[in-house]
C-alpha cells in the first residue's frame, strides 16, 4: 500500500468519533514502516494494551478501524488461526472487537474476529515474520492469491462494521 500520513490515518476512521480519532495513538515512525510489503497497517497502543488499530486502502481510499481486545484469558496459550491471513499461532492470535459504525456502535453493537495479535498479517504472508514452527498452512496458493484473500477478508470485516 502507499504510505499514509498521520492526518490521513486519523481522518480514515470509520468507527469512532472525530474527537477519538484525533486523540488515539498513531505510531510516530510511519516513515519507517515497510509500506511496500503491507496490505494494511495495524498497530497496538503501547499505553493501552487492549486497544488496536488498523488502516487499509480499500476501494482506493484509506479506511481505518478502532479495535479492542477483550483480555488475554480467553485466548492465551490456545492455538488459533487468524481469520484475515489464515496464519496459525500459539498464543499469537486474539479476538479483536470493533464497535460498529454510527448509531449501532453507540448502542453497543460490535463485531469481532480472530486476528494476528500484532496485526502483522502482511509480514507473515511474505515470510518476513515467523509465526513459529508448524504454523504454515500447506497451500498451493501463490503469495498474490493469499494477499488477495487477506484483503478480501479484511474488506468483509470492514463491511460488517460499517453496514
Ligand atoms: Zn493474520
Amino acid at each position: 500500500m502507499k504510505q499514509l500520513t498521520d492526518q490521513e490515518i486519523r481522518s480514515a476512521f470509520v468507527n469512532c468519533t472525530k474527537g477519538q480519532a484525533k486523540r488515539l495513538f498513531v505510531p510516530r515512525d510511519l516513515a519507517d514502516r515497510p509500506w511496500a510489503d503491507l496490505d494494511f497497517l495495524g498497530w497496538r497502543d503501547p499505553g493501552a494494551p487492549d486497544r488496536a488499530y488498523l488502516v487499509a486502502e480499500l476501494d482506493d481510499r484509506p479506511r481505518a478501524l478502532a479495535l479492542r481486545t477483550p483480555g488475554p484469558a480467553s485466548w492465551q496459550a490456545r492455538r488459533s488461526m487468524c481469520s484475515l491471513c489464515l496464519t496459525a499461532h500459539t498464543g499469537g492470535v486474539c479476538l479483536m472487537v470493533a464497535p460498529r459504525a454510527g448509531r449501532a456502535g453507540q448502542q453497543g453493537n460490535s463485531v469481532g474476529a480472530y486476528m494476528c495479535s500484532d496485526l502483522s498479517c502482511s509480514l507473515y504472508l511474505r515470510g518476513r515474520k515467523d509465526a513459529g514452527p508448524g504454523t504454515r498452512l500447506q497451500e498451493s496458493l501463490s503469495l498474490e492469491e493469499k494477499i488477495r484473500r487477506t484483503t478480501a477478508n479484511l474488506a468483509a470485516f470492514l463491511a460488517r462494521v460499517t453496514e
